[in-house]
């Protein structure tokens, strides 16, 4: 029975404009689910854990991915990054924690805070919001562990749009992440680092290492909503696109 404010505002698809539902089921099946893998080498690995043999003094414990990238997660993260509408964000979230309940049979920490990626003050302004706090938060809550936006933060500048450089100027691009409180690391056991995507992980290795240089025991471990397929190639890896 639809409501009064359904029939204002008819519900349509987030992704198509299909009128019926924020996700017609056709957009659905295009959220292609990730296969358990070690970020750095792409091959199989149970509960997205790094493999031993390619742990790095940086690299994260771990890195679940929950959708492969493709044409669709970018309207859709578009949509959500410029809040056209908060029937987005619903959607989004809902699917997030649709996807978390499946694959976070993972043993989590009580301990353990949740940040996003972090973006510079002045980026913050320009934007006037970061979109992956929500998605932490959302995160954050589906674990029942804290949140934090404000642990890490950025330099101000280092986030320059990435696709405007080209692949070596991006391997230079040096970002800046800094510890804001030292206090609250001593209470820490656990951080997952939320991103909306990600190509080689080498940006949340970046917070990891500057984690990681003020507690070496505290586990760190990524979460992104969304990662290209990876393909091999003569005995090495890419990630497409
Ligand atoms: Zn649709
Ligand atoms: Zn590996």
């Amino acid at each position: 029975m639809p409501t009064l404010l359904d029939m204002i505002f008819p519900k349509s698809c987030t992704i198509c404009s299909k009128y019926g539902e924020y996700l017609c089921d056709r957009c659905k099946k295009l959220f292609k689910k990730s296969i358990p893998e070690c970020y750095i080498c792409r091959r199989i690995s149970g509960g997205y854990c790094t493999h031993e043999k390619c742990m790095r003094e940086n690299s994260l414990d771990s890195m679940i991915v929950l959708w492969e990238y493709n044409k669709l997660s970018s309207t859709l993260l578009k949509k959500y990054k410029y809040g056209l509408a908060t029937d987005v964000k619903d959607t989004l979230e809902l699917l997030i924690k649709e996807r978390m309940e499946e694959i976070y049979n993972i043993e989590y920490n009580k301990k353990a805070f949740c940040i996003p990626i972090p973006v510079s003050y002045r980026r913050l302004r320009e934007r006037g919001f970061n979109q992956t706090d929500s998605i932490g938060r959302c995160i954050a809550d589906f674990l029942n562990i804290k949140f934090s936006k404000n642990l890490v933060y950025r330099r101000d500048g280092s986030d320059v749009h990435q696709s405007l450089l080209d692949r070596d100027e991006r391997f230079e691009n040096k970002i800046d992440f800094y510890i804001n409180s030292y206090e609250l690391f001593e209470k820490i056991e656990e951080i997952v680092i939320v991103d909306d995507v990600i190509t080689t992980g080498s940006t949340v290795e970046q917070v990891a290492r500057v984690i990681k240089s003020v507690r070496r025991d505290i586990k760190v471990k990524g979460l992104c909503l969304f990662r290209g397929k990876p393909f091999y190639k003569k005995g090495e890896v890419k990630t497409s696109p």
